[in-house]
């Protein structure tokens, strides 16, 4: 018979519990469940998440709450975390000089130089005169390839067109000479006129070569040393690209400005030190290194860091109900990274990719308000049918963990939990004498999707997709390019909305990816991403939890949390410890759930051995 039990580990992203009969010593698990946090961990607005999984666990079970008797749930060590990107480079153009940009369809190919002149105008230019056109908007494109004609039919030399409309391929296709033709240009009546331009075309499945080359520039235009050095922006911007037009201003003065990124103040037991976040990541970490342990960090006030600082210990202060001066910084992780941004004087919505510094920051208090969730807790499963339970606080989260995790079958002590979750890795090294040691660090798997989605530049929801499902790219309606390059076909016409689309496949379905990047930039994305964040803190992680800081002391690495689900990210952790000798590999709790639920797990096993110990 036994008595009805659950365990419930309500984590920052995820609640999931598990439910067993107790009888004695005896434990017999049942089922499982697990739904999304509700409310910031360690508040009573966990009550609908924790009533939501327990109901999920129960109902695998096939039981009833009202014969539920008793829930523990764990002593959150409330970690909160928080994000910040930090751009700290800006390209800037004064006056226009630039256009480069992918549309998506240019027309002809080739380098064309030449002054520019305005369409209107094309009938005053004398015969020998080398030009690039620069239509407005609004011109139909068979006015236009007519004109063009014309100019060329009396000898004027036309170098190359910029065109404000999408009709690039129309009017190439009407011209009696191949020439370069730039066209959805957004601002086209910004052109400067009578200058000297470069129009660049890039044949299909290339980008351009000569404007993305700053000796290319220095080339075309005639430049100098220091002319040179002043364009090399303009190169940098234009790089990948497949068109661009390039247009010479006197005084034209596109510049690659650093912008103050603002400083990270950082405070260790020992020692405090300042440092300028566009250092870059590097630095950052080895500042955080010198001043180990951190014990505070604050950001200058008025940027971003020190905005991100301050509400992340806001947030804490509101949560553990102690004020907000009294919240400390405990880890901080730095990321370069850089993101594109639209280029401020650009004539086409130009974007280059600037410089950028991501940083995950965790607190930690002592003591969350547990007992308060346990009380609403406990309310809310009474009002609900289970008229008799009592909710406890069953034990330290990084205990119940490793408990859990040694249910994976071929475990032994001394071993390592590393706990992959949204806001930070979570380390707990169970020795050989059963003395646990834990660390946080800041920075998991919410990190990896914020940088998908800066450096892609897509919704958060698509960088999810991209970062937990591989890709492909639907070549036909009848088959599929995967990233690793084989190909599968499908018996079933494949959804026309994928149609020559990259896509995430999702477990449940081809999920388009709308963007113009390839699968292989989105992969390496996708991949440097997870390297950044994941290998990085693991070995951060493993380094200070293990003793004498040797990791060949650690006998079992396993990887629990959602993030440990990913596809990817276990074997990059393995390949990162290969060289270490340590076994590491994706848990699977109980032999059975995988990564999942060892806390909830660990909670009902200790409630057992706790009889166990009595008798
Ligand atoms: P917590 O313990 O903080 O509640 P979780 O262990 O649930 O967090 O981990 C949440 C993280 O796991 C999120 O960043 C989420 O994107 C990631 N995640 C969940 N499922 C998968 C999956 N199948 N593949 C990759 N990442 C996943
Ligand atoms: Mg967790």
């Amino acid at each position: 018979m036994g008595e009805l039990v659950v365990g419930v580990d309500i984590g920052n992203s995820t609640t999931e519990a598990c439910a067993a009969r107790l009888a004695g010593a005896e434990v017999e698990f049942l089922g499982s469940g697990l739904v999304p946090t509700t409310g910031i961990k360690g508040t009573t607005a966990n009550v609908d998440g924790v009533e939501a999984a327990v109901r999920a666990a129960l109902r695998t079970s096939g039981v009833q709450l009202n014969r539920l008797k008793r829930v523990f749930v764990n002593e959150a060590t409330p970690v909160i975390s928080g994000l910040a990107m930090e751009t700290i480079t800006e390209t800037l153009i004064t006056e226009s000089t630039m256009i480069g940009h992918d549309p998506r369809t240019p027309g002809g190919a080739g380098l064309g130089v030449g002054r520019t002149v305005a369409f209107a105008e094309l009938d005053e230019c004398s015969p020998g005169a080398e030009v690039i056109v620069v239509v407005p908007l609004g011109v139909d494109f068979a006015v236009v390839s007519k004109a063009l004609n014309a100019a060329l039919e009396r000898g004027v030399g036309i170098r190359g067109a910029v065109l404000g409309n999408d009709d690039a391929v129309l009017v190439a296709n009407r011209t009696s000479r191949p020439i370069p033709i730039v066209d959805e240009v957004r601002l086209v009546e910004s052109v400067p006129l009578g200058m000297t331009a470069a129009v660049e075309v890039a044949a299909p499945g290339r980008t351009i070569r000569t404007l993305s080359n700053a000796y290319g520039l220095a080339t075309v235009f005639g430049l100098d040393a220091d002319q040179t050095r002043a364009v090399s922006p303009v190169a940098r911007a234009l790089t990948g690209i497949r068109s661009a037009v390039v247009v010479r201003t006197p005084s034209g003065d596109v510049s690659d400005r650093r912008i103050p990124a603002g400083a990270l103040e950082l405070q260790g037991s020992s020692a405090r030190l300042r440092i300028d976040v566009g250092e870059g990541a590097e630095a950052i970490m080895a500042a955080v290194g010198r001043v180990a342990p951190l014990e505070d960090a604050s950001g200058e006030a008025g940027t971003n860091v020190g905005g991100m600082l301050a509400s992340v210990k806001q947030n804490m202060g509101d949560v553990s109900g102690v004020g907000s001066a009294e919240v400390r910084i405990g880890d901080l992780l730095a990321v370069d990274t850089f993101v594109p941004q639209e280029v401020r004087g650009g004539l086409a919505g130009e974007v280059a990719l600037e410089n950028a510094v991501a940083l995950a920051a965790m607190v930690r208090t002592s003591h969350g308000p547990m007992q308060q969730v346990a009380d609403a807790v406990a309310a809310r499963l009474r009002r609900e049918g289970a008229q008799d339970v009592e909710v406890l606080i069953g034990g330290v989260e990084a205990e119940m963990a490793t408990r859990g995790a040694l249910t994976t079958p071929g475990t032994d002590r001394p071993l390592v939990v590393l706990d992959l979750g949204g806001g930070s890795t979570d380390a707990a090294l169970a020795s050989r004498d059963g003395s646990i040691t834990t660390v946080h660090v800041a920075g998991a798997g919410d990190l990896v999707t914020r940088l998908i989605a800066a450096e892609l530049g897509v919704e958060r929801d698509v960088a999810e997709e991209i970062k937990q499902s591989p890709l492909a790219k639907a070549e036909s309606f009848f088959h599929l390019r995967l990233e690793d390059g084989t190909v599968l076909f499908s018996a079933e016409p494949l959804p026309p909305e994928v149609f020559a689309r990259v896509v995430a496949m999702a477990p449940e379905a081809l999920v388009p990816i709308p963007t113009r990047h390839s699968v292989d930039r989105i992969r390496d994305v996708r991949r440097t991403a997870k390297h950044r964040v994941f290998v990085v803190n693991a070995l951060r992680a493993l380094k200070q939890v293990a003793p004498y800081r040797d990791l060949r002391q650690i006998g079992f690495v396993v990887l629990l949390g959602g993030s440990a689900l990913d596809f990817e990210i276990p074997e990059l952790i393995a390949g990162a410890l290969a060289p270490y000798g340590v076994v590491c590999g994706t848990g699977n709790v109980r032999g059975s759930e995988g990564p999942r639920n060892a806390v909830a797990s660990g909670l009902v096993m200790a409630q057992a051995e706790s009889v166990r110990e009595v008798a």
